[in-house]
């Protein structure tokens, strides 16, 4: 009973702030050793999310327009190597349509493509997915 009890005490008193490291007293539920330090932790935090939500945006923007320069150059067809080599980038995109013969459109924001043979993917434009379903009666 009395190991146990200083066991206890010792992992209180090791308690220590999550951004200064600085040894915390008092309320076991507590995290911080002070307003200043809570704010600079989350402030922390928000900025590595915003860093990766900044990141996959600008390559969103990014294939997005190399999609819509093409199609503005009256490009509908194009090998993805070709793309590649202009910095698009696969593995970001969108959503996925995919029609009711079956084929699959992934699109980046308004600008889609599907594969039509080995390796040539077709663009097009569609805008209409904004608009939201229509709910029935
Ligand atoms: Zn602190």
């Amino acid at each position: 009973m009395y190991i146990l009890f200083i066991f206890m005490k010792t992992f209180a008193v090791e308690r220590v702030c999550l951004d200064c490291g600085a040894r915390l007293l008092g309320r076991s539920d507590k995290k911080f050793c002070s307003d200043q330090c809570r704010n600079n932790y989350n402030n922390r935090i928000n900025r590595d999310q915003n860093n990766y939500v900044r990141n996959v945006h600008a390559q969103l923007r990014r294939n997005r327009k190399i999609l819509s320069d093409l199609l503005d150059d009256g490009h509908h067809r194009i090998h993805r190597d070709a793309l590649i080599a202009q910095g698009y980038n696969f593995t970001f995109f969108t959503h996925l349509v995919e029609t009711r013969e079956g084929t699959r459109w992934s699109y980046c924001f308004e600008y889609g493509f599907h594969e039509t043979e080995e390796g040539y993917l077709e663009l097009r434009l569609c805008s209409s997915y904004l608009e939201m379903p229509v709910e029935e009666e």
